[in-house]
């Protein structure tokens, strides 16, 4: 268990995540969406919908205090704007047609642009500091004279937009404020200009962090991936270059299982806290707009202690998979990754990495009993059986894992099966089902494996027979001590999941 302790004074107490890893000491979470996430967005243009086109325009306030959005619509406008999450139609202020004197109507939570013509805009503003009095820390928080929110909280998005619509968003920032937002730059995007950014559907869909004010950003490419490490202006005991160090670590774990960082852009939000055990106190992975990680790190973490902890390696693993409804698979696989990669990476040995995993799939077994793995997976966020969740899915990645290197020889791993659903499923712009997921792996693999071996594991009231599974490869743990069997005819594979390269 690995609960923060909690130190005092007003602003290192700002925060105070209860997020379930944090809680349970896993240190890691699911990537949250907004309330409109899920499975029933729709995936598809709707048949015979012309889509609507849409700017934005937004202008942050001297000292980060709020934001000024004009919306304009070069073509036929849109019938009504809707927040992303509903909490937020209680923050938009000054709503109207530009050159219009009456306020626009908020009707059953929605914004009506009635009489709007094609060329109009429509304006409001936000107040950030108003914001932070009556929410959550989790979706406003300033730290220092920077300010954290979601995005969510600010961007009104049309009801009638397609999943294919790609609205530009150029940021106008008063001097000496920076900013931090996942999106891509638009191209054609010029040096000296307001930056331009193109947004997509998943910003009204999933979760994702905007910072503004006196940020301290570190730009880099790293491994594939254009890097944005912001830190909010709090001192830290670790410096840039140690910050650096640790996020570069985290990445070359990801990228170990992928050949480059999976993803093209990478938006690192660093708050610090008081509190963490010296490490990370928390950690989520934000997809809206683009891959984003956001990290509560304890204020006085010092460099050394960084590299190598669970918790980055776990949330950038996130960025790989498709974003997946059920949490067994979702926090399954990326849990077995996050213990695999870091041995692999020479954070410790092989033995140390097989005990590591060992002694998660023996907390999870301690965990929800009486239900299926599959009914504790549905009910995860009710039941908080978090551990149950997590490690019974990796408990299936392993079976998998190990299934194929021996079937194959070692030709086909599950490695290949996650680069796989980077490649066919990671770009989606919907939640997929696991069910889908495995579906699709059947397919790529040629035999019904992946189903087979999820199915007998989520429908089983136990927790997966962990000693049978390493047994295949010569080991067994005993008074918590892992013996391996190197003579064992399965060392090979056995070696080859784990071993440091
Ligand atoms: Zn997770």
């Amino acid at each position: 268990m690995r609960r923060a302790d909690r130190r005092g004074g007003a602003m290192r107490t700002r925060f105070s995540e209860v997020c379930a890893a944090a809680v349970i000491g896993l240190a890691g979470c699911a990537p949250a969406g907004p309330r409109t996430t899920g499975s029933t967005a729709p995936r598809d243009r709707p048949v015979g919908q012309r889509s609507v086109q849409w700017t934005y325009d937004a202008t942050v306030a001297s000292n980060a205090d709020g934001v000024g959005v004009r919306m304009c619509f070069p073509g036929r406008p849109s019938k009504a704007l809707r927040p992303i999450v509903s909490e937020a139609i209680a923050h938009i202020e000054g709503l109207a047609i530009e050159g219009r004197d009456a306020p626009l109507a908020i009707e059953d939570g929605v914004v009506v642009l009635e009489g709007m013509r094609a060329g109009e805009c429509v304006r409001w503003r936000v107040d950030f500091r108003a914001m932070a009095k009556r929410e959550g820390e989790r979706t406003i928080a300033w730290v220092g004279d920077s300010v954290l929110v979601r995005q969510s909280m600010w961007l009104l998005w049309p009801v009638d937009a397609t999943t294919d619509a790609h609205p530009t968003l150029t940021l106008h920032l008063p001097a000496g404020t920076s900013a931090s937002v996942p999106w891509p730059a638009a191209e054609g995007a010029t040096a000296g200009s307001a930056p331009n950014y193109v947004l997509d559907t998943t910003v009204s869909r999933w979760l994702g962090y905007n910072a503004f004010g006196r940020l301290d950003i570190d730009r880099f490419a790293h491994k594939g991936a254009a890097v944005e490490i912001v830190r909010l202006d709090q001192p830290i005991a670790c410096d840039q270059a140690g910050v650096r160090r640790w996020i570069t670590d985290a990445i070359d774990g990801a990228a170990m299982l992928y050949g480059t960082y999976p993803r093209r852009r990478l938006q690192v939000v660093v708050v610090p806290v008081a509190g963490g055990d010296g490490a990370i106190y928390f950690g989520a992975a934000a997809r809206g707009g683009g891959a984003g990680v956001y990290l509560l790190l304890d204020d006085r973490a010092t460099a050394e202690r960084l590299p190598g902890g669970w918790t980055t390696v776990h949330e950038l693993l996130h960025h790989g998979m498709p974003f997946v409804s059920d949490p067994w698979m979702s926090e399954g696989f990326v849990s077995y990754y996050t213990e695999v990669v870091r041995t692999r990476q020479g954070h410790r040995d092989e033995t140390a990495g097989w005990l590591e995993l060992w002694l998660a799939f023996e907390r999870g077994a301690g965990r929800g009993r009486g239900m299926t793995l599959r009914e504790t997976s549905d009910a995860m966020h009710q039941s908080h059986a978090y551990q149950r969740v997590y490690w019974g899915g990796a408990a299936i990645a392993l079976d998998l894992d190990v299934t194929m290197r021996l079937e194959t020889g070692g030709k086909r791993t599950f490695d290949d099966a996650m680069k796989h659903l980077r490649e066919c499923c990671g770009d989606a712009v919907f939640q997929y089902e696991a069910d889908e997921l495995l579906a699709i792996l059947d397919r790529w693999y040629g035999t019904p494996l992946f189903t087979r071996i999820a199915r007998a594991h989520l429908d089983a009231r136990g927790f997966p027979d962990i000693a049978s599974i390493f047994a295949r490869l010569g080991m067994r743990a005993k008074a918590g001590v892992i013996e391996i069997d190197a003579d064992h005819p399965a060392a090979g594979a056995r070696a080859a999941i784990m071993a440091p390269r």
